[in-house]
């Protein structure tokens, strides 16, 4: 083994029986994981624990019934201030993925000669890691090895990726599957506000008199959301912005059906008529803001007849919508893939944050420019990850803010990088390049989620070595990894997920997991030992020990949680939003005292900004803008179909990864892709119902089945994000400030395929 980065020798393999205590090379012993094989004791038979679910970032609660300490069954948590009782599909069925028949049991290496990827003991998986690894770096540099990680693990679990991947390995560029989806809202925030700090919570859903919602099908999407909102006893406005027709727009009580993202172009013609109208707070904006006077100047230009020919909607439309928002006492503004996964995704999102700020829709009951987000645990992502942000929230360019981490730490100033990473996209590009030659995958799957899916294949089979940390080795990224780790899944192993109003919850293990998969937690224990840097991370013993560490993290930053006791606080209280600095003191239900911070209560849920003091050096918010860039990839006649993308079942998770192994799920959408097509365009092609259609982009091309429908407008295509094929087609654009992709809309052709 070559020499570590750390100061600790790499161990060897009796050390790591002694480390586990469990691993044997008997594959077929049941071994558990480190000190937690066994179920806690407090979970006695026939008992029930509450695990925080893990699929979206709603954040539901979920009580797990267990018998003989198994889990045999789960229900919706009945007084858990998200979901009030209710869950999803995906949420009734969170436990069968657990038993797939394909779970990762035992690492994989690939075998050159036999072509075959075959099992190898923990020891030699985890020698062959760091070997490999190290040799990239020693022959290439350290920035030629590169990690991908998620929103799907616990804060614990990602800040312990973040901090070793950067502290420990020397690994200089990790970026997260985050990017994906919710990058453009970090950046849109911390920008505004001075900090990635969502405004509001759950509550503003019931508060509001108006509830307007853009590219967000949020019935499906966010379905016990919706059901929030059908709670609201205001009959609120439910405005949807969607090209689309949603089953969320077929909803609403109105629905504009711009032209595929002209919402920039949308959202500056509602300011102008805000203002011209004088149908702004001026007070607010005089106290609480800056940059209001040249954003007024920038939305001059777009006149209603502008607006109107760029978006698709009547004048009358356009001027009905601004009087909405005129109108109505409290006004949210709640947004999701639709904005972020676009090609001025930032500047889009802070157009609806503008909207807010200057109708002083924002810190009261029913307000607030709202990012949802997608998965369980993006915002832990967002905050921990160690990736675009140091950890807590920080930047890597500010020198105090290393030195508090190192302190915190207790880690050499000296490892901690002075820059941010390459984004997910120039880490690929890097790769193409040759200057990342190594990448350690966990828990996504690159190989089907990646915009432009082909070349991002290629790149992961010109990888040196590439690893892949998974709960199975069946996914399409798995299966191009040279080592496989088995990892255990939600439900076998502890820690935190921060949902999308910053409301922190806690995930219980229930079960043990299969064979030899170890949590991510201790794979991470197990990397930092074989790279000889384990004194680095000596505190980090358990995730419960790393919480106290994140503690520490967040203390006097806008997110400080310092205040939450312990995992067994968080469940007695319904999780806990943050803010919650040690000042405070909340107990299950109330608060005893009001935080340094700008908050509102509202039972047990809290929103920020309340005082109009922002994050900002000034406390003041910024109203920033662009001028409107043309699409991308515009159909042409070639490729004359624009193809939007989206969400397509409640029953649907990402790349179904997890979904798809539930045959209750399974039965509540199509096995196969199928695509949305208007039906004068289908008339025209001569495309009958359920008809096979070929898509053909400049990429590649997929075959669907025709759903003749007119909830997409003609000239446009829909087809939903699940299937693997669907990425074949998409674009690769980003938006400039968040590097998020652009999803949503590229050019394609279509044909009926032949019989
Ligand atoms: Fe709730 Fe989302 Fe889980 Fe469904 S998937 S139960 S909405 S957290």
């Amino acid at each position: 083994m070559t020499t570590g980065t750390g100061t600790q020798a790499a161990p060897s393999s009796n050390w790591l029986r002694q480390f586990t205590g469990l691993l044997s090379s008997d594959l077929n012993q049941q071994p558990g994981e480190f000190g937690l094989g066994q179920v806690p004791a407090r979970l006695k038979p026939d008992a029930i624990a509450s695990s925080v679910c893990g699929f979206c970032s709603t954040g539901c609660s979920l009580d797990i019934h267990l018998r003989d300490n198994e889990p045999v069954n789960l229900t919706p948590s009945i007084d858990y201030p998200v979901n009030l009782g209710m869950a999803c599909p995906k949420g009734w069925e969170a436990l069968t993925p657990l038993s797939a028949d394909d779970r990762a049991t035992t690492p994989l290496l690939f075998n050159p000669r036999t072509n075959v990827r075959e099992p190898v003991d923990w020891d030699h998986a985890m020698q062959v890691f760091a070997l490999r690894f190290k040799a990239i770096q020693h022959r290439f540099g350290r920035e030629s090895v590169a990690w991908l990680g998620t929103g799907q693990i616990p804060t614990e679990e990602l800040a312990f990726l973040g901090a070793l991947g950067k502290f420990g390995m020397g690994i200089r560029h990790g970026d997260s599957n985050t990017r994906q989806c919710m990058a453009t809202s970090a950046v849109a925030y911390k920008q505004s506000f001075g900090f990635d700090a969502p405004p509001y919570t759950y509550a503003d859903f019931e508060d509001s008199d108006a509830i307007v919602l853009i590219g967000s099908n949020l019935a499906i999407a966010h379905p016990i959301l919706w059901q929030r909102v059908l709670q609201n006893k205001n009959r609120p406005e439910i405005i949807v912005v969607d090209p689309r027709k949603t089953e969320t727009a077929m909803a609403a009580t109105k629905h504009y059906a711009i032209k595929p993202k002209s919402d920039l172009v949308l959202f500056y013609g509602l300011a102008r008529l805000l203002i011209d109208s004088g149908s702004i707070n001026r007070p607010f904006i005089d106290a609480h803001t800056s940059g209001f006077d040249s954003f007024a100047a920038h939305v001059h230009q777009f006149s209603l007849d502008r607006v109107a020919e760029e978006t698709g909607l009547t004048g009358e439309q356009v001027r009905g919508f601004a009087e909405s928002i005129q109108r109505n006492r409290a006004v949210s503004f709640w947004w999701t893939m639709g904005i972020n996964q676009g090609h001025e995704s930032t500047r889009t999102a802070q157009a609806i944050i503008a909207l807010a700020l200057m109708t002083g829709n924002i810190g009261r009951p029913g307000t607030g420019a709202n990012s949802i987000t997608g998965q369980c645990n993006a915002m832990g992502s967002r905050l921990f990850s160690n990736t675009s942000a140091l950890l807590g929230g920080r930047d890597f360019s500010e020198p105090t803010h290393r030195r508090e981490v190192a302190e915190i730490l207790g880690i050499p100033f000296e490892r901690i990088p002075k820059t941010n990473s390459l984004a997910y996209d120039q880490i690929l590009d890097a790769i193409d390049e040759g200057t990342i030659r190594g990448l350690w995958i966990v828990a996504t799957n690159t190989a089907h989620s990646w915009i432009h899916q082909e070349r991002a294949r290629k790149l992961l089979c010109k990888l040196d070595f590439l690893v892949v940390q998974d709960m199975y080795h069946s996914t399409e990224t798995a299966q191009l990894a040279h080592l496989s780790l088995p990892a255990a899944g939600w439900g076998e192993k502890e820690g935190t997920f921060i949902n999308s109003e910053r409301r922190i919850g806690v995930c219980r293990k229930v079960k043990t997991a299969p064979g030899h998969a170890l949590s991510d937690f201790n794979i991470f224990r197990l990397a930092s030992h074989y790279w000889g840097c384990a004194d680095l991370f000596a505190r980090w013993t358990s995730p419960s020990a790393a919480f106290e560490i994140l503690k520490q993290l967040s203390r006097g930053r806008p997110c400080d949680f310092s205040g939450i006791q312990n995992y067994g606080h968080l469940e007695c209280s319904g999780g806990i939003q943050w803010p919650l600095p040690d000042s405070t003191v909340e107990t299950a239900g109330q608060s005893s005292s009001k935080p340094a911070q700008s908050l509102s209560y509202t039972r047990r849920e809290r929103r920020l900004f309340a005082d109009g003091k922002f994050f900002t050096p000034d406390g003041r918010a910024l109203f920033l803008f662009a001028t409107p860039q043309p699409m991308p990839e515009k159909p042409d006649s070639e490729f004359p179909f624009l193809l939007l993308t989206g969400r397509g079942s409640s029953a649907q998770w990402h790349t179904q990864t997890r979904t798809s192994k539930s045959a209750v799920l399974r039965k509540l959408y199509p096995q196969k892709l199928y695509a949305e097509i208007h039906p004068l365009d289908a008339k025209r092609l001569g495309i009958g119902p359920k008809d096979s259609l070929t898509l053909t982009s400049r990429r590649g091309s997929a075959t669907a089945r025709a759903f003749i429908t007119p909830t997409v407008n003609q000239g446009e295509v829909f087809l939903p994000l699940h299937y693997e094929s669907t990425n074949c087609l998409t674009y690769p654009a980003f938006d400039p400030h968040s590097r998020q992709p652009s999803y949503k809309a590229c050019a394609v052709a279509i044909s009926k395929a032949n019989p």
